[in-house]
């Protein structure tokens, strides 16, 4: 069977900040800028998660956009919608709230039946490139 990828588009926002503790508050500012505010900073994210699979023989699909939909959120976008990524999502803890961290963590969304799926994240709407993190 062919091998297909599917793609779902979700928006949230939330607030962050950006910072290393091990640095001063000069040298965070200096390597994160705004993100690095104390009192937060916040941003509108595009989150892509691609399914790929081989098709299914029976229904043409790789899997039913609803379920994906779903899973995508009830599993992140639950987690992250007007939350605080250092404060309010439980497998962010003792991460730097960086873009890349957040897709490559995608915590809950790596358990089944996301199976394997990538997923890209631009850092603000129209933002910097797409980011990708494999999830297995
Ligand atoms: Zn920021």
């Amino acid at each position: 069977m062919p091998r297909v990828t599917i793609t779902r588009e979700v928006h949230f926002s939330a607030a962050h900040r950006v910072f290393n503790p091990e640095w001063s508050d000069e040298r965070n500012f200096e390597v994160f800028g705004a993100c690095a505010n104390p009192n937060w900073h916040g941003h509108d994210y595009v989150l892509y998660v691609a399914v790929e699979a081989d098709l299914d023989r029976d229904t043409g699909f790789v899997m039913d956009f609803k379920d994906l939909k779903s899973i995508v959120e009830s599993r992140v976008v639950d987690d992250m919608d007007h939350k605080n990524v250092n404060l309010d999502v439980p497998w962010m803890e003792g991460l730097i709230a960086s873009a890349e961290n957040i897709v490559v963590d995608l915590g809950p969304a790596r358990r089944p039946p996301a199976r394997r799926c990538e997923a890209r994240q631009a850092h603000a709407l129209g933002d910097a490139p797409p980011l990708r993190g494999v999830l297995r």
